[in-house]
Parts: C-alpha cells; sequence; structure tokens
C-alpha cells in the first residue's frame, strides 16, 4: 500500500498538444480517487503516467515515497484493470490469474492460496478451469480483478473497467469494487466518464475539464457546492438548471441575496425544486409555463419554460404530472441555490 503523489504533471504529445496541463494532488495511502470528466479532458492519459505506459512530460509522479518517472511499469508494483479486461484467451482462469505470480517466480503452494483465496472472494471458484470466452462478461470483469488482486500490488489503476458490461451488471459490478477496496484497502485510481459511478465509488473525486483539475474533494461537498458551471452541470443527473438573470431579474426572483450588479446565473438542482406557491424568504420563486412532462416510475420530471427565457428542469414525486401548457410556480429553498459569475469560472456564495 501507498500514497501516490502527484506534482505539477504535465503531458505534451508528439506534435505539441498539450493533455494534462499541471496538475498537482496526493491521494491518500488507502484511499479510492475516481477521475471524472468528458471525453478528451486527459483523465485516462493522466492514469497512463501513473501506470507508466505513457511518458510524463514534466512534474512527478511518487508512489510511496519513490519517484517513478523513470521506472518500468513492470517494477512499479501497480495493478491495471482495463475496460477490455485482456484476458489471455487461450490459458484457464486459473493459469490467468496465476500468470503474474509465476513470472516474479512466486512458490506453487502460494500461488494456488493467493488464486484460491481471491476466487472465494470473487465468487468464480466454479470457473477457474474455464476459458475466458466460457465467461460472461461480468465473470470475465470479476477475474481481470482476481488477477490484479493476487499480486497484492500498492496501487490499483482502473481504466473505465465497467464500460463494456450493461446497465444492471454495472451497478453490480461497481458495488462489488467498493466492496473490495474496503476489504483490502489498497490505494486506488479509477477513470471513468460516468457521474454516478465517480459519486458513489469516490473517496475522494477529482473533477477535470481540459487537461486541468476543475475541483475536487470529497464527492457529496461537490455535489452541494460546485465551484465552477461546469462541475454543477456535470455532477448530478438531469444536469443543474443553470439561468443567467440580470440584478434586477434576481432581485425579482429570489429574495433576501446581495446580487453583483452584472448579474449572476443562478443555479438549482430539478430535485431541489418543489412545486408551490411562493417560497419562503430567502428562496427562489419561479413562475414557469409547462413545455412536457414526463413520469419516470417513482417519479416525475417537468420541462418548464420561465417569460424570460431558459428552461427548467424539475423533478417531483411520480403522482405530479401537470398538463402541458399550465403555469406553474417552482420554489426552492435559500439553502439550495447556487449562484456563479456570469462566465461561470466562479461560485459567489
Ligand atoms: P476518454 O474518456 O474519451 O478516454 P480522456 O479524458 O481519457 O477521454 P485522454 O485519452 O487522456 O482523454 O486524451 C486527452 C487528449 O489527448 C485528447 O484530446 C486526445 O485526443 C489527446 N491524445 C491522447 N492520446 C494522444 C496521442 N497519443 N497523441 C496525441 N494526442 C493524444
Amino acid at each position: 500500500m501507498a500514497e501516490i503523489t502527484l506534482k505539477d504533471v504535465r503531458k505534451t504529445y508528439l506534435g505539441g498538444f498539450e493533455a494534462v496541463k499541471g496538475i498537482t494532488f496526493d491521494i491518500p495511502d488507502g484511499s479510492f480517487c475516481v477521475l471524472v470528466g468528458p471525453s478528451g479532458c486527459g483523465k485516462s492519459t493522466l492514469l497512463r503516467m501513473v501506470a507508466g505506459v505513457e511518458t510524463i512530460s514534466s512534474g512527478e509522479v511518487k508512489i510511496g515515497d519513490r519517484v517513478v518517472n523513470n521506472i518500468e511499469p513492470s517494477e512499479r508494483d501497480i495493478a491495471m484493470v482495463f475496460q477490455n479486461y485482456a484476458l489471455y484467451p487461450h490459458m484457464t482462469v486459473y493459469d490467468n490469474m496465476a500468470y503474474g505470480l509465476r513470472n516474479r517466480k512466486t512458490p506453487k503452494d502460494t500461488i494456488d492460496k493467493l488464486v484460491k483465496d481471491a476466487a472465494r472472494i470473487l465468487e468464480i471458484e466454479p470457473f477457474l478451469e474455464r476459458k475466458p470466452r466460457a465467461l460472461s462478461g461480468g465473470q470475465r470483469q470479476r477475474v481481470a480483478m482476481g488477477r490484479a488482486i493476487v499480486r497484492q500490488p500498492k496501487a490499483f489503476l482502473f481504466d473505465e473497467p465497467l464500460s463494456n458490461l450493461d446497465a444492471k451488471l454495472r451497478v453490480s459490478m461497481r458495488v462489488e469494487i467498493k466492496k473490495l477496496q474496503r476489504r483490502f484497502e489498497t490505494t486506488s485510481i479509477y477513470v471513468t466518464h460516468d457521474q454516478l459511478e465517480a459519486m458513489t465509488l469516490a473517496d475522494q473525486l477529482v473533477v477535470m475539464n481540459g487537461g486541468r483539475v476543475e475541483q475536487m474533494g470529497n464527492p457529496l461537498a461537490i455535489y452541494e457546492k460546485p465551484a465552477t458551471t461546469f462541475v454543477a452541470t456535470f455532477i448530478g443527473a438531469p444536469p443543474m438548471n443553470l439561468l443567467k438573470l440580470s440584478a434586477a431579474d434576481l432581485g425579482t426572483l429570489v429574495s433576501g441575496i446581495n446580487v453583483p450588479a452584472e448579474g449572476a446565473i443562478l443555479g438549482v438542482r430539478p430535485e431541489d425544486f418543489e412545486i408551490g406557491e411562493a417560497a419562503p424568504h430567502g428562496g427562489l420563486t419561479l413562475p414557469l409555463t409547462v413545455d412536457a412532462a414526463e413520469r419516470v416510475g417513482p417519479e416525475s420530471f417537468v420541462y418548464g419554460t420561465l417569460g424570460r427565457g431558459g428552461d427548467v428542469i424539475v423533478r417531483t414525486p411520480g403522482q405530479i404530472v401537470p398538463a402541458i401548457g399550465t403555469k406553474i410556480t417552482a420554489i426552492a429553498k435559500r439553502e439550495k441555490l447556487h449562484l456563479f459569475s456570469t462566465d461561470g469560472s466562479k461560485r459567489l456564495d
């Protein structure tokens, strides 16, 4: 086990494109760090630099107290789990899991114990003699995990390991991965573009955008206080509503806040609205015309427009499905409102 430290890490690809633009943070020993962000934000590049399969243009990566910039991937004592599993098709599950240990000349009975222990934990004991093609996607994923676990590495690195699985299996494997990481307390870095996966897995969430860290910290703290409009709309689904409003409009819609002269972007999550009459003091009262409403099982999504322009999504309990064209008032408490600078780059409250 080990702490992982990144110090002003940069990556410029051949041709001059800077994919990672100076990233600095620590991943405490035993914790689960998730890198999340849209396609192309540089999260895989960052992970690959930690793994050693991509060179580091400048800055420093440390695993434990060792700077690993110039250390071969095989010498970094880490295990990677990818989305395409990369199992050897001609080997049995047992041999796939034992492979790395045999290469390291681990004694046979130690290998046997490690493989069988991991197989028991992962519930793949019945498949040890099968070849990967005779397994389901979820079972293959477990074998890939097993192969990582038996090596008892200092860190696990996951690159979108669940993205080939169907929705139901993704959820159960997600829970599985979290349980395994808790059990082994191995420092982990996990890359995903799925914000729900990120929120549920992370001890430490790192939201990336354009090669930089946009915000990092405890996932719930980020959900509750996003630092920019980018984070506000990336974390949470459906995304936070954002309304760009003049100082005068803000003054009319929201009571009891200090509004900058140039106006602000007002953010409200769909789930933080209620349909009602008028907000209590300090809250937002938003008159909307209903454009559409859809009931999705226990909840409904109401799509409305604000007279001044701007679309708003309101999430309500399932039985509330207002008719199209009706006027409703969406209200939100003061503590559920988010205020950002007009360019979205700064939180104001
Ligand atoms: P995704 O979720 O789509 O995998 P990502 O956030 O993991 O995206 P990276 O794969 O790290 O993104 O890529 C970051 C940027 O670097 C992208 O713009 C990509 O096109 C570019 N890039 C990646 N690999 C190379 C390369 N070998 N040469 C040049 N540019 C590259």
